[in-house]
């Protein structure tokens, strides 16, 4: 115990590649969006006129296209969350509405895993959901894909398969905060800095998934993400 402290490994830091380059995406924080879409507010039982809100995930928990999760330990309902996700590319706080797209670098497909029993006994006891949300391998990513901030995507489909059956598809014009104003109202909050992603919330149609499932999360003209579900 203690011997990796201090670690001398050369780069802890989680990177995404950056699709078309050699290059790549050194990961800071993880924020997400909860309750961005009306039709999973339905399905959640949730109140559609309470704006959305933020939480976060450890970096550490990023997966990357193609590699294995384990099943998660103290669940018996681990579901899936596909998402549209932004790779932030400056620095900045208290960010206008109008300039907000600027911040964007890139654009990515994300899975929000949750172990949704856990999420809901937290609510229901108002404690915080990070047992819910923020646990190891919680945050498959795709590439990212810089893209021009003029023209990020505000309709596209956006949908979730398990072993190729479609269990979420959506559109992303159905986002109650669009990109923009998820930038712009998170930096209220926090500084934002690059290599900070940020989850964008989901359609209906989450559910739970099992050891040998195969999920791929889309989204229409920008990429897929293939993990799947190991013991
Ligand atoms: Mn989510």
């Amino acid at each position: 115990m203690g011997d990796q402290i201090p670690d001398s490994s050369p780069d802890p830091v989680p990177r995404l590649p950056i699709a078309g380059t050699q290059f790549f995406y050194r990961v800071r924080r993880i924020y997400c969006v909860g309750r961005n879409y009306a039709s999973h507010i339905r399905e959640m039982s949730g109140n559609e006129r309470e704006p959305p809100f933020f939480f976060q995930k450890p970096p550490d928990a990023i997966v990357l296209n193609g590699q294995s999760i384990p099943y998660p330990p103290g669940t018996r309902d681990f579901q899936h969350e596909v998402e549209l996700v932004l790779a932030i590319g400056g620095t900045g706080t208290n960010i206008g509405l109008e300039v907000a797209a600027n911040y964007i670098f890139g654009l990515a497909v994300g899975i929000d895993l949750t172990r949704r029993d856990l999420q809901v006994a937290a609510r229901k006891n108002g404690r915080p959901w990070e047992i819910g949300k923020s646990f190891d391998h919680s945050a498959p990513v795709s590439a990212i894909h810089a893209w021009e901030p003029r023209s990020i995507p505000t309709s596209a489909e956006i949908r979730l398969s398990v072993n190729g059956q479609v269990r979420q598809h959506g559109d992303l014009a159905e986002m109650i905060w669009k990109p923009p104003e998820i930038v712009s109202q998170l930096s209220r909050l926090y500084k934002l800095e690059p290599g900070d992603l940020i989850y964008t919330g989901t359609p209906a149609g989450v559910g739970p998934i099992v050891v040998g499932d195969e999920l791929e999360g889309s989204v229409e003209g920008i990429d897929a993400i293939r993990v799947n579900i190991v013991e």
